[in-house]
């Protein structure tokens, strides 16, 4: 739909311009009313603008390429996913849980918290869950350029794969924050850029019940559901609502009947029923 390389920032400082002149055209009456052609060229792109603004941040539309926020509706499977981590004491504390109800989970990665704790990397990879990718420093990539966008990644991947030997093929970008750019790269190295379709904003410490009650009221078939193991790269919040939150989601979802799987086993579903 976009050209390639196209950047949030530049589609916006364009569109600006455009709202700009429609206005000045509107103020000197150029073109008469009840025309008003000038107002209507203003309207137009500030509603253009704010379409694009939201494509690059609400997690379930394909604007600016595919993305991957909810399996096929046809199966009871629901994955979960943990973003930030490798961050103990909440990180184990995770797989503790997931062990005990023996549910597989997608654990998208801080590069720079991989490093900090490999031990953590090889204990998730171990216990047959899914790795991803989610920039180095955790930063917003539509303020990247394409080098520093290229490095957050290829750093990750790096540090995910020198750990485990496995090199991750999702990504999900910080916040879900993506333009053409950001899709031409991820593309580029065969990483699927993967969204969301539920979430609790479990990372503003909410308190459990809402964590628990705002995920389950949302739950359908194929729902992709985003939690937190960390906090960016901070590493400072506490994650214990986050934890017992899980317990109580798996329960709760484990009892209606759902089946967990991984990110993975959720793309597979929905390839298989597009052919
Ligand atoms: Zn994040």
């Amino acid at each position: 739909m976009f050209e390639m390389n196209m950047r949030l920032i530049s589609m916006l400082g364009i569109i600006t311009v455009v709202v700009l002149i429609g206005l000045i055209i509107d103020y000197f009456y150029m073109v008469r009313k009840p025309v008003r052609l000038g107002l209507g060229i203003a309207v137009l792109g500030i509603m253009l603008g704010l379409g694009l603004t939201l494509s690059a941040v609400l997690p379930e539309n394909h604007v600016y390429g595919t993305v991957f926020s909810e399996g096929r509706p046809t199966q009871k499977v629901v994955a979960l996913t943990f973003d930030d981590g490798p961050y103990p004491p909440y990180t184990n504390q995770i797989l503790d849980i997931l062990q005990e109800y023996h549910v597989p989970a997608t654990f998208f990665m801080v590069g720079k918290n991989v490093e900090k704790h490999p031990d953590l990397v090889l204990r998730v990879q171990q216990a047959g869950h899914q790795l991803g990718n989610h920039t180095y420093n955790h930063i917003d990539l539509l303020k990247a350029n394409r080098k520093l966008m290229e490095r957050e990644v290829d750093y990750t991947n790096k540090a995910i794969a020198d750990i485990t030997g496995q090199r991750p093929h999702v990504v999900r970008p910080p916040h879900g924050f993506r333009d053409p750019m950001v899709m031409e790269t991820m593309a580029d190295r065969r990483l699927k850029v993967v969204e969301w379709s539920v979430m609790s904003r479990d990372w503003t410490n909410p308190g459990v019940e809402a964590i628990v009650s705002r995920t389950i009221n949302k739950v359908q078939n194929g729902s992709v559901i985003l939690l937190h193991d960390g906090d960016g790269i901070a590493s400072s919040a506490s994650r214990a609502q986050t934890v017992e939150a899980t317990r109580q989601i798996i329960r709760e979802l484990l009892a209606q009947g759902y089946q967990f799987v991984t990110v993975d086993e959720i793309l597979a579903n929905l390839e298989e029923t597009k052919k």
